[in-house]
């Protein structure tokens, strides 16, 4: 048994990416050491004392909490909806203690979506045999504040594609279409047929303006010369007012 850092268990629409839509029971695994300049999840950088599981009557829950406790937290709502969706923070900080929770949850037959930074790829190794998808963040510099790493995002993204998978890059204002590109290529000389997901972002107040989604419709379309698969996509969750 294992004890591990858990942010909030919710159930909720999966609110980005290509399974947008989809209903899921949410494991937000808390911490995260990536540093980004933007996120929009910042409580879950942090380890927390307690967290909540709102999976019908919202209660509080110790950190860290083991894992046979939060299998048994998890596996009623998936008995119904019969889809995880472990994110974060970053769920793959984590590995033992995710492994442990994965393996545990074969009895209840769900399917399990990971999001991840895209810069673990060792500790990717160690959970991918549970894994049924993987969302892998590409993080452009204006993201970071530093250089793209292709060559971790490629080992990475090489793991990934033992199962489905899809990328994701994060546009910010700031973000420049050489940037986009770089990414974009990146996709291009490793896996150009798995989906490209091009997500505006959004703050608490301001959805992506009309301007922002055109530019993103325009970019897509340039990059659909090499990329078979170029969506964009907002987040559903925000625009309904949910989690
Ligand atoms: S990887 Fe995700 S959780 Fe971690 S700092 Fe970056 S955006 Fe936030």
């Amino acid at each position: 048994m294992l004890k591990g850092y858990i942010d909030e268990v919710f159930v909720s629409l999966q609110g980005e990416g290509i399974f947008m839509g989809t209903p899921m029971v949410f494991a937000r695994f808390g911490g995260c050491n990536v540093g980004c300049l933007y996120c929009d999840t910042p409580r879950a950088r942090d380890r927390t004392s307690q967290f909540i599981i709102d999976t019908g009557t919202p209660k509080a829950v110790a950190n860290p909490v083991t894992d046979s406790a939060l299998f048994v937290e998890l596996k009623q709502p998936l008995e119904k909806y019969k889809y995880l969706a472990v994110t974060g923070g970053e769920p793959l900080e984590q590995p033992a203690f995710l492994h442990l929770l994965l393996e545990r949850l074969q009895d209840v037959h769900c399917k399990v979506l990971l999001e991840s930074s895209g810069f673990y790829p060792d500790e990717l190794g160690e959970v991918i045999e549970y894994l049924d998808v993987v969302s892998v963040d590409l993080k452009t510099p204006s993201f970071t504040g530093k250089p793209f790493n292709a060559d971790l995002h490629w080992r990475f993204l090489d793991k990934a594609l033992e199962k489905a998978a899809y990328c994701k890059i994060i546009v910010m204002n700031n973000t420049t279409q050489d940037e986009i590109k770089e990414a974009a290529q990146f996709i291009a000389g490793t896996a150009p047929d798995i989906p490209l997901v091009l997500q505006p972002s959004f703050d608490e107040t301001r959805p992506p303006s009309n301007q922002q989604i055109l530019y993103l419709m325009e970019t897509a379309a340039a990059l659909s010369d090499y990329i078979e698969d170029v969506r964009v996509i907002p987040q559903l969750h925000r625009y309904m007012g949910i989690k």
